[in-house]
Parts: structure tokens; sequence; C-alpha cells
């Protein structure tokens, strides 16, 4: 393994890892959680702010759902079962037919829509032992799921919503080169060739009305509807797919979904499925490559090592660890009877982006020596430096 691979980084960073006993499975560290809790968070809010309500849907569903949903027929080869008394159940591969139930459960009107669900939704599939490979194919992993149900008329501001924020997005974490793909229908489908004409049209212009610049991927479609893919390109070349946007008339048919019009007549509403990462184990282990363990100081796990330069000086780097923290740094104390150029060395290969050496003299000022990973250095006062670094460490 080559330690250009995020495997080989996560291990130097101490982020997680995995062991034969838990196959295509992930132990995360305290550290990896730190970073996986961050980019839930950012997403969170990111959907919170599209409309989106969060929800949990079971882990555990029954083999008649998934025949309905039509999942048992397409996807029945990924899919974890387990018996129970007199019925057999199936792990969620997506969330997806949960979140129909929910829609269901209640009567919506037309003036309810667009109605925007959204689940952190832990899925596992089956994939065979030689396909999974650290994150990039695991088979538990956690998909930012979310579903639109609205009515034909709304799918155009959806698709445009959902493509106007990603850029923004995508940059956020250093992505700055995406590219779209226009999916169509694949040979493995679900729903007569009318609803797929009618999906694949409704798509496409909306992707035209949102002056998307996309290619074409015939055949790549989800097996319930065609699909916009979003590629990022990251610093070595590669083109991985991260986001997704999918509209579907098959599902709420098949599950029977429906809202009431005007007339007070039942129709169908169309289902947008998307997600901004897709899986978040593997959209982390692509953050890790494209930055080669040096994340932005928003995601680092830890921020900020506080290097105390002599045994004098180990309280006053406790406390300044201590009062980064009062204000939502994450910061360390590095305290070992170790020489500076040590502690900076072992703070980079913990990819710590920032370290905070202090002093004699600077516990006397009440300042610290930042010092950043190209070796540029200043001195400041403490109170100065929680100001100064706000916006480069919050999201
Ligand atoms: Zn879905």
């Amino acid at each position: 393994m080559d330690d250009k691979d995020h495997r080989a980084i996560a291990n130097r960073m101490d982020l997680f890892h995995q062991q034969e006993e838990g196959p295509g499975m992930v132990f995360w560290h305290p550290r990896g959680f730190t970073l996986y809790r961050i980019v839930e968070d950012y997403i969170r809010r990111e959907m919170r702010r599209g409309g989106f309500r969060e929800v949990r849907s079971p882990q555990l569903l029954s083999r008649a759902l998934w025949e309905r949903s039509g999942h048992w027929e397409k996807f029945r080869d990924n899919m974890f079962t387990l018996e129970d008394a007199d019925q057999v159940l199936a792990l969620k591969p997506m969330s997806c037919p949960g979140h129909v139930q929910i829609f269901k459960k209640r009567l919506r009107s037309f003036r309810d829509l667009p109605l925007r669900f959204c689940e952190f939704g832990a899925c596992h599939r089956d994939e065979p032992s030689g396909a999974v490979k650290g994150l990039v194919r695991t088979r538990a992993f956690v998909q930012d799921d979310a579903h639109v149900f609205c009515r034909d008329d709304q799918i155009e501001a959806e698709v445009a919503r959902f493509s106007g924020r990603l850029h923004a997005v995508y940059a956020d974490f250093g992505f700055d080169d995406v590219r779209v793909a226009f999916s169509t229908r694949p040979r493995q489908r679900v729903g007569s060739d009318a609803l797929w004409d009618r999906a694949e049209a409704a798509l496409e212009a909306a992707a035209l009305a949102a002056g998307l610049d996309y290619r074409r991927d015939p055949g790549e479609g989800a097996f319930y509807g065609p699909k916009l893919d979003f590629f990022l390109r990251d610093r070595s070349g590669r083109e991985l797919q991260c986001g997704t946007v999918q509209l579907d008339y098959v599902l709420p048919e098949r599950l029977d979904a429906h809202y009431v019009d005007a007339e007070n007549r039942k129709v169908r509403p169309v289902m947008i499925h998307h997600a901004i990462l897709g899986s978040l184990e593997r959209f982390i282990g692509v953050l890790l490559e494209h930055h080669q363990g040096n994340l932005p100081l928003w995601l680092a796990p830890e921020q900020i090592a506080v290097a105390s330069i002599g045994a004098a000086q180990a309280g006053y780097a406790e406390r300044v660890a201590a009062a980064l923290e009062e204000e939502g740094y994450r910061a360390v104390a590095d305290t070992r009877p170790e020489r500076l150029s040590r502690k900076v060395v072992d703070a980079r290969e913990a990819g710590i982006p920032l370290l905070m050496a202090v002093g004699k003299r600077e516990e006397a000022e009440g300042s610290v020596t930042l010092r950043r990973r190209d070796g540029r250095q200043e001195v400041m006062a403490i109170e100065e430096a929680v100001v100064k670094l706000r916006a480069e460490a919050f999201r």
C-alpha cells in the first residue's frame, strides 16, 4: 500500500482501522470519528437550510416491503437478510422505501409539497469480499440520503436548488473541479417505458434549466429512475462520483404514495432522491487522498497543538489549550519533555495544521508563536489568535 492511499494516511493519523472479523466494516477511532462528525454536522446544516427535515427509518424491514419496492427483484444479491419468527427481514441497502412510508402516513395535500426528508441512513450492502477496499467500498456505510416528494411543476426548482449549492459545498471541502453526467435507463430496471420517457425528459429539462453542462452516460441510471451524477476531480486527476440527484416516478407508484390536488383527486407525487456526498465513508476516503491528510483547518480533527518549549511552560500550554477549547477550537496540549522540533514533526504526522509554541517569553506576554504547516510563523496575543483563526476554523 503506498503512502498516498487513504488507508496509509488514516493509519498515520490514527483515524480508523479494519479487521477480518468485520469484513468491509470500519472501526472509527476518536480522531477519525471527530472528522466523521464534522462532515456530518456540516451536511446536516446544509440540509436544514435547503428545507429538509431529518428523519430516521428502521434498519430492518420485511421482505414483503422490499418486494413491493422492487428491491427484492433487482437488488436482492446486495442485501443481507435474516429470519425472524415467520418472515424474512432485510437490512436496508438504502432508505428510500422507509421515507415513502413516512410520506404515506398522513394525508398530503398539494399545498404541503414539496416535502423534504433527509436521513443519515446507515446502510448495508453485501459486496463481494474481493470488492471491498478501505473506505472506498464498504459493506456498511452511512448515506446522506434525501428525498423530495413534489409535483411535476416543482421538479425544475428542486433540481436547481440542489445543483446551485453543490459547487459552494464541494469548494468548502477543497474540490473545485466538478463534472456532471446525465445517466439514463439501465437494462435492469423497474417501471414502464412510458414512465421512463417522462422521467428522463423531465430531468433533462431541469438540468438544462439549471444551466448544467453535462455529458451523457447511457444505461447508468438507477433501477428506478434517471439521474444526474456529480463527479469530483481529485488532485491526482481521478474522477469520483459523489453527489447525485435522481428522478423517480416508479417507487411512489409501486408503494402507492399519493397526495390530493385542488379538486380533491388523488395524484402520484414524483420522488427526487438526492445525496451530496453519497457514502460518508467513501467521501472521507476521497477527502483524505485529495488532501494527503493535510485537511483544511475546519475539517482537522485536532486543529491546534499547543507545545510547551520548556518543562516550566507545561501549565501555560494546558491553559492556552483549555482557553482555545472554550472558544470552540479543537486543541491539544503537548507538554511532553521533548524538543520543540520533535513536537513539530509529530503534529505534522498527526495531521494537526497549526502549532502554537509557548516558551518563557510567550508566558510572560500572554502570547503564542503560531506556526503553520508551510513553516510561516507569527507571534500574537492569545485573544488575537482566537479571533483571527475563527473564519478559517469553522464552517
Ligand atoms: Zn433514495
